[in-house]
């Protein structure tokens, strides 16, 4: 698998009840990019990833993995298509090891094969992806510890271990160094640089903590109220008046 895709996000709107989520929204992100998505509390920034991955599945607009519109698929057909995601719950098999966990992730085309993998004595190796987020994200003392006994900010590198495993063509990050301190936050963002290098996926990622969006990301969208008031590079939409009052000013 693997491989870089382009995401495209066209004219999309998403309303809860009364509440317009997403106003007009479009964005693309190239194969290989890292574009930041911020934005204050109920800006919409979850709920965009939640359309382009089918877990908000009626919206206005479209969404494009690299020029097919995706709209009419369920999100388990939009993950097999190459759109994976990390989620803010972080959702692991806490019954399974590190190593399990990666392994499951590893192969979305065929999740049963993996299921009678782990039935079998000896745990197969990682596949060349998973291996690589272990030696990135330092899981090695972690493979044969179980999920649920991991300290949380283990955890949370395994969550973004899995997504990068599945090696997708389009890669969703929901606030992945939230809980993570100031050296696990280095190294994810070491991580994803070099994802960005070597499997060029087109990478989203919703962030607050504005050095790691500073340092890793090749362009910011800025959502306010759910509509894009800003697109630039990190230093640009810092600086930018706009934005400085309708996010900045909240911080
Ligand atoms: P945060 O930084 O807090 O995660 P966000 O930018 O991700 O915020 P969203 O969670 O996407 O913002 O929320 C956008 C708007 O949609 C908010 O007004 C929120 O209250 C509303 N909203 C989101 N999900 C739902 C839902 N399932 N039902 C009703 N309203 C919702």
């Amino acid at each position: 698998g693997g491989g870089g895709g382009t995401l495209e996000v066209r004219n999309v709107s998403a309303r809860f009840g009364g509440v317009l989520a997403l106003d007009e929204v479009s964005l693309s992100v190239q194969p290989g990019e890292i574009v930041g998505l911020i934005g204050a509390n109920g800006a919409g920034k979850t709920t965009l990833v939640d359309v382009v991955t089918g877990y908000v599945p009626r919206y206005e607009g479209s969404v494009l993995l690299s020029g097919n519109a995706v709209d009419g698929l369920s999100a388990t057909r939009r993950a097999r298509a190459g759109l994976g995601r990390s989620f803010q719950s972080l959702e692991l098999f806490d019954d399974l090891t590190v190593h399990e966990n990666l392994l499951m992730a590893s192969d979305r085309a065929r999740p049963s094969s993996h299921v009678l993998d782990l039935l079998r004595p000896a745990p197969s190796p990682l596949p060349p992806a998973a291996a690589y987020a272990v030696r990135e994200l330092e899981l090695e003392q972690w493979l044969d510890t179980p999920a649920a006994s991991l300290p949380a900010g283990v955890r949370r590198l395994v969550a973004i271990g899995r997504a990068v495993a599945a090696e997708p063509a389009v890669l969703l990050l929901d606030e992945p160094a939230a809980g993570l301190d100031e050296h696990e936050t280095a190294e994810l963002g070491r991580l994803l640089r070099r994802i960005a290098a070597v499997s060029r996926p087109a990478m989203l990622l919703i962030e607050h903590d504005m050095s790691l969006v500073m340092s890793v990301c090749d362009r910011v969208v800025v959502l306010d109220a759910g509509r894009c008031i800003a697109e630039g590079t990190a230093r640009e939409v810092q600086n930018d008046p706009i934005v400085r009052t309708a996010y900045f000013g909240e911080l």
